[in-house]
C-alpha cells in the first residue's frame, strides 16, 4: 500500500521517495504525491529522476491501495531513491476543474434539486451528468451565475481524514454521497467549500484552496444524457 501525499498536500509536486517494487504494470513507490485516475479526475503526469541523473518519464499513474507509476521504457530499480516531479500546470488545472464540479454539484442540488450521477474532468474542459429533466438556456444563464457568484465570494475549499463512522453521525449523508463507497473503505476523506456551507464531500481527488482560484464558470453545452439525465459541459476562464 502507497502512501498517498496528494490526499493531505495537494499543492506539492516535486518531492523524494524510494522504488519499492518495479514492473511491467509500473513503478510502486512508498510514498507519492502523483495523483492515479479515479473520481473523474485524470492521473498526473511527470518525471522520475534518480540520483544518477536518469530519468523516467511517468505517462499513467493507477491504482487505489497501491498506486502504479507507468513509466516509459525500463523502470528504475528497487530501493533506487527518486525525486518525483509533477507536471505542475496539468495538476492545478485538474484542481481547479475539480473543485469547480463540487461548486456546479451543490448549485445543481440547491437551485434544480438535481443530484450529480457522474463527471470527468480534463485540464481544459469538464462535463457533469445529473438526474434532470431538461436545461433551457434561461436555466443555463442561471446556473452559470449562480456558480460564478459562489467562486467570487472567495471561499475556502479544505480536507480532512474522518473515519467512516463517525462520517456517517455527523456529516449530512445524501450531500456527502457516504454511500456511494464500498464497504472496505473505513476512512473517508472529505472535501468541504466554504466550512461545509457551500459543500461538503466524500472525494479522494485534488483541489484549490480557496474557490477564487477556479477562475470564471462557463457553460459551453447541454445534452440529453439518458432518461430523466442531462450532461452539462463547461470550460474555466482565468480570471
Ligand atoms: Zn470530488
Amino acid at each position: 500500500m502507497t502512501e498517498k501525499r496528494y490526499l493531505d498536500e495537494s499543492a506539492v509536486t516535486t518531492f523524494e521517495a524510494t522504488v519499492a517494487d518495479a514492473g511491467s504494470d509500473g513503478v510502486v513507490l512508498d510514498r507519492t504525491y502523483f495523483y492515479p485516475t479515479g473520481g473523474g479526475q485524470p492521473h498526473d503526469t511527470g518525471v522520475l529522476r534518480d540520483e544518477a541523473g536518469e530519468s523516467y518519464r511517468v505517462v499513467d499513474v493507477r491504482g487505489r491501495e497501491t498506486v502504479r507509476h507507468v513509466v516509459d521504457g525500463e523502470p528504475p530499480e528497487p530501493g533506487t531513491t527518486v525525486t518525483g516531479e509533477i507536471d505542475a500546470a496539468r495538476r492545478r488545472a485538474h484542481s481547479r476543474y475539480h473543485t469547480a464540479q463540487h461548486v456546479l454539484s451543490a448549485v445543481l442540488l440547491d437551485e434544480f434539486d438535481a443530484e450529480t450521477t457522474g463527471n470527468q474532468l480534463y485540464a481544459d474542459r469538464a462535463r457533469l451528468d445529473c438526474a434532470h429533466e431538461r436545461f433551457d438556456d434561461g436555466d443555463l444563464t442561471a446556473l452559470e451565475a449562480a456558480v460564478n457568484g459562489v467562486l467570487d465570494a472567495g471561499h475556502d475549499v479544505e480536507w480532512y481524514t474522518l473515519d467512516r463512522e463517525t462520517a456517517e453521525q455527523r456529516l449530512d449523508r445524501e450531500r456527502t454521497r457516504l454511500d456511494l463507497l464500498p464497504d472496505s473503505v473505513t476512512e473517508v476523506r472529505i472535501v468541504d467549500i466554504g466550512g461545509g456551507e457551500v459543500d461538503r464531500t466524500a472525494c479522494a481527488g485534488t483541489h484549490v484552496e480557496n474557490t477564487k482560484e477556479v477562475g470564471s464558470f462557463v457553460v459551453t453545452g447541454r445534452e440529453t444524457a439518458g432518461s430523466g439525465e442531462e450532461r452539462v459541459r463547461f470550460e474555466l476562464r482565468e480570471s
